[in-house]
């Protein structure tokens, strides 16, 4: 495991897990029922002061609200970053109702149907185009309404990024317009006067290499320049995507975020501001962003043993934090870092395997892990659970009440 530096970022007082000010049995009694998840404001603002002070000034910083949409934190974020990507109406809802402009929120994702875009059309929020489909469906759409609306084209680069968690780009995919169809593609629009406003190329989630990202993001920007020349006006949006991976598992180094911030300005000096100075260039993150400010809390309502193995049966699980359980994208599964988190100054007690209630083995969320001795009543904690944690689990599973969220 690789707990130390996510847990001292919490801290801790007569051997409780503190978040948000406040120990983590009091915070539990607060909240009124376990499982739950926390998310801490207070780690969030020191992240994106973290960003802000390793990438560019000119560049600008959105969040990808799928990562986390909780309301609050949405609102917590709309104070802090530059823009907004939302995947859905019901994630663009959330965003207009923040302070963050609507010119400042963009809406990507394949299969946008024409009431989702005639809904994004009237908000006057950027449509990413991932498809021809699409593009005829933005044309109809803003001729009905008479807006005109902002568009970037999502492009589906040829090239891949090495080591990402999950490859959203090069290949064939879901996702975006092939480069090599993008030509034709803005030449219907131009001809049709649609608002080009820019490109979009997200091509991988969770990457720990900074050479790499770096590599990806020089690459997008050649494929940019390639294409500026295709529009009529100049380039007013660059979105280079993101990626920026955090570690879970104990070999994982954490991204040298610093190092992504000296190639991003090296980029910005050589190649984007001569070349595209109208440009609004920006970096979209998700998990980097809420990834590590967040816990999901769970009780322990049974200890068993079987042959030999010892066995924590607790409250919550995968229909949680599917993720933790290692069937979120995970080709072996490794134990997401956990404490027992009411007694953070007890030492290891040897080996426990931490299970849920659901009725299959799948339901695991720390196979064999070195932890004080628990039972009955402990504070399980999980961390890294402040992104793709609730929203990406199957919460329906054997029909559990939902847990509560809470931002402290
Ligand atoms: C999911 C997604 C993101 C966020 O990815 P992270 O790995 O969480 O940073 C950014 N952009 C697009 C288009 C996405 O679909």
């Amino acid at each position: 495991m690789n707990p130390r530096p996510t847990i001292a970022a919490y801290g801790t007082v007569d051997g409780q897990l503190v978040i948000g000010g406040m120990t983590l049995e009091r915070l539990a009694t607060r909240v009124g029922s376990t499982p739950f998840f926390a998310y801490d404001r207070g780690l969030l603002t020191t992240r994106v002061e973290q960003l802000r002070s390793a990438i560019p000034a000119p560049i600008h910083l959105s969040y990808a609200v799928k990562a986390n949409p909780m309301p609050a934190v949405v609102q917590h974020l709309a104070g802090l970053v530059d823009s907004m990507d939302v995947a859905s109406t019901g994630e663009m809802a959330t965003v207009l109702d923040t302070v963050m402009p609507a010119g400042r929120v963009s809406f990507a994702g394949p299969g946008k149907t024409e009431a989702e875009i005639e809904m994004a059309v009237a908000a006057g929020v950027t449509i990413v185009m991932e498809s021809v489909t699409e593009a005829e469906r933005i044309m109809k759409t803003a001729e009905r309404l008479g807006i005109c609306p902002a568009v970037a084209v999502r492009v589906n680069p040829d090239f891949h990024v090495k080591g990402s968690g999950m490859r959203m780009g090069g290949g064939p995919q879901q996702f975006g317009i092939d480069v090599e169809q993008v030509p034709d593609v803005l030449a219907r629009l131009v001809a049709a006067e649609v608002n080009v406003v820019g490109f979009h190329v997200f091509a991988g989630s969770q990457n720990l290499d900074a050479e790499v990202l770096g590599e990806a993001q020089r690459r997008t920007v050649d494929l940019i320049l390639a294409l500026a020349g295709r529009l009529p006006t100049p380039i007013r949006y660059v979105n280079l995507g993101g990626g920026f991976g955090i570690p879970y598992f104990e070999r994982d180094i954490p991204l040298d975020l610093n190092a992504v911030g000296t190639n991003l300005a090296d980029l910005m000096a050589d190649r984007i501001v001569p070349n595209l100075p109208e440009a609004r260039v920006v970096i979209e993150l998700g998990r980097y962003i809420v990834g590590e400010c967040g816990i999901y809390v769970t009780r322990v309502v049974d200890r068993k043993r079987s042959r030999g193995r010892d066995y924590l049966v607790v409250d919550g699980g995968m229909h949680h934090q599917l993720a933790a359980s290692g069937n979120l994208g995970q080709v072996i599964r490794r134990n997401y870092p956990m404490a027992v988190g009411n007694r953070m100054n007890e030492a290891t007690d040897g080996t426990v395997t931490v299970v849920g209630r659901l009725c299959t083995p799948l339901d695991l969320l720390g196979d064999q892990v070195e932890l004080p001795n628990a039972g009955i009543g402990d504070l399980i904690v999980l961390f890294q659970a402040g992104a793709y944690g609730l929203t990406a689990s199957p919460t329906a599973f054997l029909g559990h009440p939902r847990p509560a969220e809470v931002l402290v």
